[in-house]
């Protein structure tokens, strides 16, 4: 089997994009959905990232980035209503011409940019701030939004905020399943109050229970994004979930049109 038909061990034909929801922070609306790859095992079944990703190479992960990349874009067109996120490797960032490259795939597939939101993830491995401050915006320039994925972990976090100009901070699940006690709680809050006051988005990632996600909402979170509303799912039920949203929120419109004509 040729190089271009696998990334490592792994074929890419039995590579498969899964897509997490992210709501609005009333837990109504998917704004987004978030693609998470799957690897189909014939002989192991459907493994996560964590499975397959770490015997990957670093030019292999690379590879597989693109892939995903692609693949989302692709995927998206399926879905007008939202924007799609992709987790891609800060490494990515090092590269000159990676921003130039990324608006030339979303151009190629007929993606509009304003829906793709790219999450960058080991934000440690950005090293030089320069390179990536400038892919950044060439990127936002076109519309395309970026996230700081799993902030608060690691021991910089707060050096990217200042270096780097970007939308959205992704609070890590870590804060999330503790917020009940009182240090996840402060520290959510003054996430929360550092991402407002520079102006950036935040969303709370690992959300699994209304008690989370009561305090998240009334903390100020922009988006939710968790269990408590779905887990990933396939394309098909991607579509489906948002045939069925769009469906209610025609319901709710003909509700209140028919109360404005009785009343
Ligand atoms: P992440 O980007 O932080 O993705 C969130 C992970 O948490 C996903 O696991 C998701 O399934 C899981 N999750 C979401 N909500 C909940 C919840 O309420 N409870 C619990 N217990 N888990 C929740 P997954 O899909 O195994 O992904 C793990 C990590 O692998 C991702 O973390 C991301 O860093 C990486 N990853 C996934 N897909 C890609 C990809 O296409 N490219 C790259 N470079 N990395 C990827
Ligand atoms: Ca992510
Ligand atoms: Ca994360």
């Amino acid at each position: 089997m040729s190089e271009s038909e696998r990334i490592g061990g792994v074929k890419k034909a039995e590579l498969a994009l899964y897509y997490q929801p992210q709501m609005s922070a009333d837990g109504t609306t998917v704004v987004c959905v978030e693609a998470l790859i799957r690897h189909n095992s014939p002989f192991r079944g459907i493994l996560g990232p964590g499975d397959f990703m770490p015997q990957l190479s670093a030019v292999e992960l690379m590879n597989l980035d693109w892939w995903v990349l692609d693949q989302a874009c692709r995927d998206a067109l399926l879905w007008p209503s939202v924007s799609v996120s992709v987790n891609v490797s800060a490494v990515q960032f090092r590269n000159a011409d990676f921003a130039e490259r990324v608006l030339a795939l979303v151009d190629h597939v007929g993606m509009p940019p304003q829906r793709l939101e790219l999450e960058i993830v080991e934000a440690a491995f950005i090293e030089d701030f320069d390179m990536a401050t400038a892919n950044i915006e060439t990127l936002r320039k076109q519309g395309v939004k970026i996230a700081l994925d799993d902030f608060g972990t690691g021991f910089s976090s707060l050096t990217y905020l200042l270096r780097m100009p970007i939308d959205k901070l992704k609070i890590d699940k870590c804060f999330i399943d503790q917020v009940e006690f009182v240090r996840s709680a402060a520290i959510v809050h003054a996430i929360v109050a550092m991402a407002r006051a520079l102006g950036l988005k935040v969303t709370a990632e690992g959300v699994e229970t209304e008690l989370q996600h009561r305090f998240l909402r009334a903390a100020g979170c922009h988006y939710m994004q968790g269990f408590l509303f779905s887990a990933a799912l396939s394309v098909g039920g991607i579509t489906r979930m948002l045939a069925q949203q769009a469906e209610r929120a025609e319901a709710n419109m003909a509700q209140a049109r028919a109360a404005s004509v009785t009343g």
